[in-house]
């Protein structure tokens, strides 16, 4: 009776080491220790023993049921642990790889060359101080033209076709619509700057466009000058160009500063010695600017006996038309993934 119980022992120890699945483990657990099973039919055999013997062959039996009942829950941790690990690693997914599927990668987008020059712009002009501001694209009358010294009637209105809204309103024509709603939140001093898009009721050829994009800058603060409109310009332009660029102020009329400038650059396609781009003379008008005129201040509610300052207008599409030497305006807004390629 004994040495049948140790093999019972050492047989199932050995099927339950070699097992391989969870239903295997439990059909061996029935054969072994079930109702019906080999341990259980020995011990109903015990009543024809011994006194002595039954309480041995009793004691011995329940070590081995033991015994294989620890063996048979350490096989199904096993398996069951191998099981999660296996679940984790076959079904670990890698989100950055690219799809196998290449015309899928392809329709991965990337950032307009206009949005960039205006990220990298505003970083520039964060690093020089300057705060950057938001304003709406279907504007008031007032902020686009009367608050910046362009009272109804004037003659600069006809400078820039305007596309109006029925109820008296406008989509803004330039970003310095944004310069007066900045006035009124902020007391000098202080340096803002708002990229946006602005629009023109105009015919489109190569170098105009109804939908285009600016930047305006403004800086108020005491005794400022055209030195440091100067000096902040050019920092702007080495930055943006990579190199030091050298400007002109010529002097030009706007409403909105007094005295004011058109700023030309040396053309950078040509080096100053004359090409298309710059119509052979050497220079390429970029932006208007000049120090704010005192009405504009005191629309924003800023005294301009106590304090002055700059302002320009940079457009950014012909920004990025030099930078990349394109020579067609209606490029940016064609939609034509050829031409958005490659940048
Ligand atoms: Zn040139």
């Amino acid at each position: 009776m004994k040495e049948e119980l140790e093999k019972i022992k050492i047989n199932t120890l050995k099927e339950i080491a070699s097992s391989s699945s969870i239903d295997e483990i439990e059909s061996i657990r029935v054969r072994a220790l079930g109702r019906k099973g080999e341990l259980t039919a020995i011990l109903r055999g015990l009543s024809k023993l011994s006194h002595e013997e039954r309480s041995e062959t009793g004691k011995l039996s329940n070590e081995i049921k033991a015994a294989l009942e620890e063996a048979i829950e350490k096989r199904k941790s096993e398996m069951e642990n191998a099981a999660v690990e296996a679940m984790i690693h076959g079904d670990r997914i890698d989100l950055s790889l690219n799809s196998p599927d290449s015309t899928i990668a392809k329709k991965q987008g990337h950032i307009h060359p206009i949005s960039q020059i205006q990220y990298e712009l505003e970083d520039i002009f964060t690093s020089m101080g300057f705060e950057v501001l938001d304003g709406p694209e279907p504007e008031l009358e007032y902020y686009n033209f009367e608050a910046l010294n362009i009272p109804k009637h004037h003659p600069a209105r006809d400078m820039q076709d305007t596309f109006w809204t029925e109820d008296g309103n406008l989509l803004r024509t330039h970003t310095s619509a944004i310069q007066i709603r900045g006035m009124e939140k902020k007391t000098p001093p202080f340096k803002i700057m708002a990229p946006g898009r602005v629009f023109r009721y105009e015919s489109t050829d190569a170098s105009h466009e109804n939908t285009f994009y600016q930047v305006e800058g403004m800086m108020v603060d005491k005794d400022i000058s055209v030195a440091n409109l100067i000096y902040v310009m050019k920092e702007l332009l080495r930055q943006i160009f990579r190199q030091d660029v050298k400007v002109r102020l010529r002097p030009g009329y706007f409403p909105f500063v007094e005295p004011g400038f058109e700023l030309d650059i040396n053309c950078l396609i040509c080096g100053g010695k004359g090409c298309s781009v710059c119509k052979q003379s050497g220079w390429v008008e970029l932006l208007p600017c000049g120090l704010v005129h005192p009405n504009v201040l005191r629309f924003g509610n800023i005294d301009p006996d106590k304090w002055s300052g700059f302002a320009f207008g940079l457009g950014l599409n012909r920004l990025v038309m030099m930078r990349y030497g394109i020579t067609d305006i209606r490029h940016f807004l064609s939609g034509d993934i050829r031409f958005l390629n490659q940048f």
